[in-house]
């Protein structure tokens, strides 16, 4: 982008800064106890004023209440929201549109502060009121160039009466040349083109680095029980079958075929192609192990389909184990 460019742009996003996000959300659901037992129970929060009326009662409350942590959830929008239409009546979504049309394409929640001003219980009705707060100047971060966008959001109840506010700060960044390019160029006072990303770097530790050493080497390596003979995949220290702790291995023929796939569509990763597609490629040998499958259409790829694999090069850090349809 020029410096031109640049100025229209940062116009562009300013105008969003005062603006509410929409209109006021109301939950779909009033504060209740089901929702209340299911947060608790999947966060392990065992504390009895969220499930337990009389041990509630005898804290001096009217009844059980809500985790505090609660607050936002209860006006979301829900899961439909993920795919509904980007664009009209939602400016928060709007923005979001304008930074992606100019390659601003990473997305990182940065942080986030809430305050909570009285405890809610069952019966009570949240609404969210939410503004787009501010926009910081342009940041050089080690994500990428972009901009951290603040929205605060005052949460009411059924009376009007604040419960609660939220401040939640995103970075918008350009994650790579890549998406620089596509955008018509580095932004203007930044010559230096920027890192690409590349994939999150494998876990090596004292049972598995050898076999991601022999990946470096460009071997796809099976262990073997030195007592029996079993082989296994994942690398572990002891044999499941004879529980010996002896062990070498074997160099896998890299062919097999699909023994189940997944097409990973959403979110997209920087560094990660798109769509990215992970078999789970049942080995010759006998063993399963976890890979892409690639240089196929995801339309294409079947369970039993045949393929070879190829310890190959992905970037500038990573080799792995590729699968080809045979
Ligand atoms: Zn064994």
């Amino acid at each position: 982008m020029t410096p031109e460019d640049t100025q229209a742009f940062e116009a562009r996003i300013r105008a969003y800064v005062g603006r509410e996000m929409g209109p006021p959300r109301r939950g779909h659901d009033d504060v209740n106890h089901a929702m209340i037992r299911h947060w608790a129970e999947v966060t392990g929060d065992g504390n009895p004023l969220y499930t337990d009326e009389k041990f509630a009662h005898a804290s001096g409350r009217k009844g059980i209440i809500a985790p505090p942590t609660m607050l936002a959830i209860w006006a979301m929008e829900g899961y439909p929201m993920a795919f509904a239409q980007s664009g009209s009546g939602n400016a928060q979504r709007e923005l979001h549109n304008v930074f992606e049309e100019h390659g601003y394409t990473g997305v990182l929640g940065t942080n986030t502060i809430t305050e909570f001003y009285r405890e809610l219980q069952p019966g009570d009705q949240v609404t969210a009121h939410t503004v787009i707060d501010s926009i910081s100047d342009r940041k050089k971060t080690g994500r990428g160039v972009g901009y951290f966008i603040e929205t605060v959001t005052k949460f009411t109840d059924q009376h009007g009466e604040p419960v609660g506010r939220q401040v939640f700060r995103t970075l918008r960044f350009a994650p790579n040349a890549e998406a620089l390019a596509a955008s018509g160029g580095a932004p203007a006072g930044d010559a230096a083109p920027l890192e690409v990303p590349t994939r999150i770097q494998s876990p090596r530790g004292h049972d598995n680095a050898w076999w991601w050493e022999a990946i470096d080497q460009g071997k796809l390596l099976i262990q073997r029980c030195k007592g029996c003979g079993t082989l296994r995949h994942p690398p572990r220290p002891m044999c499941g079958n004879c529980q010996s702790l002896e062990w070498d291995s074997v160099e896998s023929s890299l062919e097999g075929e699909v023994y189940s796939y997944t097409e990973v569509s959403y979110p997209k990763f920087p560094g990660y192609p798109s769509p990215l597609l992970c078999g789970l490629i049942q080995l010759r040998e006998g063993t399963r192990l976890v890979a892409n499958i690639v240089g196929c259409d995801p339309a294409d790829v079947r369970i039993g389909m045949k393929v070879k694999g190829r310890v190959e090069r992905v970037d500038a850090k990573t080799v792995l184990p590729n699968f080809y349809p045979a």
